[in-house]
């Protein structure tokens, strides 16, 4: 097929990431990709500044990862986990529970990040279950985050921009409080934690879990948040006897600057979601960590914790992340991210005098520009690509978080772009 063929079959029979078959929006097709850019099918050549929704952290086509998925595929792509084990599994399971934070050293692997979160909400359903207090069985969650797109994720999703409205009635009904509205550097004030302390304390034989993104909420309006909030959070379900889970499906893995975000407030949670970066972009991987004491509850008595994807462990998806989290503690990450973040602060400046602008941010090798009102995709999307840059915005969001190995020079090209871009609008 020639490239217009691509594009007309691709309109005609391919659904993209929330998009309508009748009226699909324009896209672009890539022949090939190397470090931070994406070649296109006319030969145009992008600068990333989304790493693929905040996957790619070493870039793309990475010599080393790709060595470790052929040197697998060259021994076995794939087997049950039923009954069955392999080194891909037990070596990320072991690098996984050394750089966790806290005692997390229980591992189940599965196969996406809202599998993660769906596998998540079950342990901790099961863990009260077990304990002989089934009406514990609800989740407690803030406003404007993001888990994923299966039922139970959906539930805990931001309630106005998470498509309740038209699954109300199948989704399960979880409690919600506000948005944490205590910004990441700010000084801490108390009353920020009471609506959260509130609805706790009310409902704490209800709920079996707390379920957040820790410090940064992603997809749900890319906000940064206080770390004494985390912390007031963890102290206040030991208090109360719920469970913690903490979803760095986006976080993981340095994104914020640290390994974890958890490690912003010094807390661990009972549970903890992995995905995205985990496998470097290279193929879909999740996982799941919990306590010992999580599992021990689980599995009183005999019983068995019921999930199994069939693609579970996989072994590529295993070689692969194992090389890429080895990859990734081998790098300066924290100097390299630190720079990012800075570089992002100082360039993306520029946007705050700008009349349609509402806030500018930057956390780790995150920047964000938030406008007053949403933007138009298709047609921002084709200044971008005009500009050499592949960046898309959603809602009022327009953010860059490109791949870790980025060049100074690469990255100014991307907050020119979008300072250029945002001051024509
Ligand atoms: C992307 C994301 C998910 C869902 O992961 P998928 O792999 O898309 O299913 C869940 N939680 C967070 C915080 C995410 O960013």
């Amino acid at each position: 097929m020639d490239h217009e063929e691509v594009i007309r079959f691709d309109c005609a029979h391919l659904w993209h990431p929330y998009t309508s078959m009748l009226q699909p929006l324009p896209c672009y097709e890539v022949v090939s990709a190397e470090g931070v850019r994406l070649t296109l099918a006319d030969g145009r050549i992008l600068i990333d500044g989304m790493a693929s929704w905040w996957c790619m952290i070493h870039g793309y086509n990475h010599p080393q990862l790709n060595e470790a998925a052929k040197r697998q595929i060259d021994t076995f792509s794939h087997v049950m986990f039923g009954g069955l084990t392999h080194q891909p599994a037990v070596e990320l399971a072991r690098q996984l529970i050394e750089i966790s934070p806290g005692p997390l050293d229980q591992v189940f692997l599965c196969d996406s990040g809202s599998v993660a979160v769906e596998a998540a909400i079950k342990m901790a359903i099961q863990y009260w279950h077990a304990a002989g207090k089934p009406h514990k069985h609800k989740l407690l969650t803030i406003r404007k985050g993001y888990h994923g797109d299966t039922f139970a994720a959906m539930s805990v999703c931001d309630p106005v921009t998470g498509m309740h409205e038209l699954f109300s009635g199948i989704l399960p009904k979880q409690f919600f409080v506000e948005q944490p509205r205590c910004r990441f550097e700010d000084e801490w004030d108390e009353r920020c934690i009471e609506p959260f302390e509130t609805t706790l304390a009310a409902h704490r034989n209800a709920i079996a879990a707390v379920i957040l993104e820790p410090i940064v909420q992603g997809a749900g309006g890319m906000w940064f948040y206080s770390p004494a909030y985390l912390r007031r959070v963890r102290e206040l379900c030991d208090e109360y006897g719920v469970l913690l889970i903490c979803d760095e499906i986006a976080t993981g893995f340095g994104r914020t600057g640290k390994l974890f975000a958890c490690e912003h407030a010094s807390i661990a949670p009972d549970i903890l979601c992995v995905g995205k970066a985990l496998t470097g972009g290279y193929l879909t991987l999740s996982a799941v960590l919990a306590t010992r004491s999580v599992a021990e509850g689980v599995c009183a008595d005999g019983r068995v914790f019921m999930h199994g994807p069939t693609f579970m462990g996989n072994p590529l998806a295993c070689a692969v992340a194992n090389k890429s989290i080895e990859l990734l503690l081998k790098s300066p990450w924290q100097q390299k991210i630190g720079a990012i973040e800075a570089q992002l602060r100082e360039e993306l400046a520029p946007c705050r005098s700008l009349p349609e602008v509402a806030d500018v941010r930057a956390l780790g090798a995150i920047g964000v520009v938030e406008m007053k009102n949403p933007v138009v995709i298709a047609e921002i999307q084709k200044r971008f690509v005009d500009r050499g840059v592949w960046i898309r915005p959603f809602g009022t969001l327009i953010y860059l978080m490109p791949p870790y190995v980025i060049e100074n020079s690469d990255l100014s090209v991307l907050t020119t772009a979008l300072v250029q871009t945002i001051s024509e609008l």
